[in-house]
């Protein structure tokens, strides 16, 4: 029986392309959105069409009690997910300034909290399988900081510090939990920025362009392969070089 995958906001961007890169690799894949089930549906029919399995589950993962019933839901559907990518995320750009409590707040909520929530709901189902594997999205605003983004590169960093504990804590029960911190990536989420913004990104990037979501994807696959089964509490930058 192949191994379950859940990947929170697994509908769009970052997201689907992992949901793909899995289920291409011949995982069982949950995938979860947040309210647009449109692209959600698109995504599970696509897997489908090559042979894949996988199934669309609606949840916001900032909330304990959706939380809750995602795993309930992945359970009855696949059995208990013992693949986890915490990738469900947005910005909330403004300077420190300007930026109103709740709004801090609720980015905390849906980028950091939705981290705690699900790996704690996953690991029950990897300590009995004593395997798991949990990849988290960060950031390299969460690494070197980012004007703008001082709630982003909080609640990034703080997805790293989780993981680096949390490897710490579930290592010997043969469970791995790394993080991969994406530079720039083509995706809904960056496609608001100014053309300005683009090309100082783009020139200041070694590479000289902007990611691609599959380009995150296939660093997930690898850390939730076989071939990853001794890195852990690692963070892994998928930035073209714009952050050295
Ligand atoms: P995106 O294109 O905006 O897609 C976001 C996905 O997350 C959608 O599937 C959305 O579902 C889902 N989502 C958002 N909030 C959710 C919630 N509370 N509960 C459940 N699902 C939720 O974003 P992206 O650019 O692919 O980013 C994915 C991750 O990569 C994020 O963690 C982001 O911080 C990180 N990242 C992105 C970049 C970049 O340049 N794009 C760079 C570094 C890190 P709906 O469609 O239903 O809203």
């Amino acid at each position: 029986m192949s191994k379950v995958a859940l990947v929170t906001g697994g509908s769009r961007g970052i997201g689907r392309a992992i949901s793909l890169a899995l289920a291409g690799r011949g995982y069982t894949v949950a995938v979860n959105y947040r309210s647009r089930s449109g692209p959600a549906d698109e995504v599970v029919e696509s897997i489908g069409a090559s042979g894949g399995s996988a199934a669309a589950f609606a949840a916001d993962v900032s909330r304990a009690d959706d939380v809750t019933r995602l795993f309930s839901e992945v359970e009855e559907s696949f059995g208990r997910p013992t693949i986890l990518v915490n990738n469900a995320g947005t910005t909330d750009d403004s300077l420190l300034l300007r930026m109103e409590e709740a709004a801090w707040d609720r980015l905390i909520e849906i980028n950091l909290k939705s981290v705690y929530l699900c790996s704690k709901a996953a690991l029950r189902g990897m300590l009995r399988a004593k395997w798991g594997r949990i990849v988290s999205i960060a950031s390299v605003a969460g690494l070197v900081g980012n004007p703008g983004q001082t709630n982003y590169a909080a609640s990034k960093a703080g997805v790293v510090a989780f993981s680096r504990s949390l490897s710490k804590e579930v290592g010997s029960r043969g469970i791995t939990v790394n993080a991969v911190a994406p530079g720039f990536i083509r995706t809904d989420l960056t496609s608001g920025m100014p053309d300005q913004v683009m090309e100082q990104v783009r020139s200041t990037t070694s590479l000289r362009r902007i990611g691609r979501p599959e380009e995150i994807a296939s660093a997930v696959a690898f850390l939730v392969s076989d071939g990853a089964s001794y890195i852990t509490g690692q963070v892994l930058v998928v930035d073209g070089g714009l952050a050295l």
